[in-house]
């Protein structure tokens, strides 16, 4: 069944009425009819079950049939502080982030991201990813969409992380080929040993841009309290990196199970 987030205010008592885009999604492309049911989410967690009662391309009005609690959230609630991206790769993250069950994107701007001016970047692309984040939620049968936080510096990412966290580092080439653990610690252990408390304070994860981290931002990590963790032997490209390790631990927290 269509699942569309709406504003709160859509829905009343047992009636609900939706104008704009969803209308014209609705009437136009999905050529839906009275009589039709579909899914309306406001955001909070609750999904309506709704029967049109009028389709027209700038209004629909429906009868709520059902209000329950969405079923499709995650358990744990992770935090991607992202390296900010070239657009269609900062795109792909949101997507497939949002279906895997990240809670909420900080884009990040770091020393080696490769955009300039990424004020005015964000600011252009921020609608486009606002759409792509909130498709993904209602393809993926979330009730709740991941929040969207505004461009970041290195300091405010610091300075805003809270629960437990981990910043993936591939450390220099002198660290993965002695395997020094005391430069990093392995991400599997960090997740396993830390579960109740990313269950109870939530999960902050840390993945550089195209460039990698400058040194001084691993650094400046470090003595903020940030836990640097390996992803392995290989080198994950920065669009793969948060996807992995949030799929790994949606997985450790039982989220993939039947
Ligand atoms: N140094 C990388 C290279 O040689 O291509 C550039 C950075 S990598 C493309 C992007 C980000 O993914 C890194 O900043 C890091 O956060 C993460 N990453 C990729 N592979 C990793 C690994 N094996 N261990 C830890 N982090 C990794």
């Amino acid at each position: 069944m269509h699942r569309f987030f709406v504003e709160p205010e859509c829905i009343w008592e047992s009636s609900a009425v939706v104008v704009g885009p969803v209308a014209r999604q609705v009437a136009r492309v999905l050529r839906m009819r009275p009589g039709d049911p579909v899914i309306l989410l406001d955001n909070t967690g609750w999904e309506y079950m709704v029967r049109l009662e009028s389709v027209s391309s700038t209004r629909l009005d429906g009868v709520v049939i059902e209000k329950r609690r969405g079923t499709g959230d995650p358990s744990v609630l992770i935090t991607l502080y992202q390296g900010v991206l070239k657009s269609d790769k900062l795109e792909t993250v949101l997507q497939k982030g949002t279906e895997i069950g990240i809670a909420a994107f900080a884009p990040v701007f770091c020393q080696r991201s490769v955009i300039r001016a990424p004020r005015t970047w964000t600011d252009r692309r921020y609608p486009r990813w606002r759409k792509i984040v909130m498709e993904a939620a209602e393809q993926s049968e979330r009730s709740l969409a991941p929040h969207l936080g505004p461009l970041m510096t290195w300091e405010q990412a610091l300075a805003s992380s809270q629960g437990v966290r981990l910043m993936a580092w591939e450390g220099d080439s002198e660290t993965r080929r002695s395997g020094d653990g005391s430069a990093r610690s392995g991400f599997r252990e960090a997740i396993v040993g830390n579960m109740d408390r990313i269950r109870e304070e939530g999960l902050s994860l840390f993945v550089g841009p195209e460039g990698g981290y400058d040194p001084q931002e691993v650094e400046q990590a470090r003595d903020a309290g940030i836990t640097m963790v390996g992803l392995g032997r290989r080198i994950l490209r920065g669009e793969t990196a948060g996807l992995a390790m949030a799929s790994a631990v949606m997985y450790e927290a039982g989220e993939m199970g039947g």
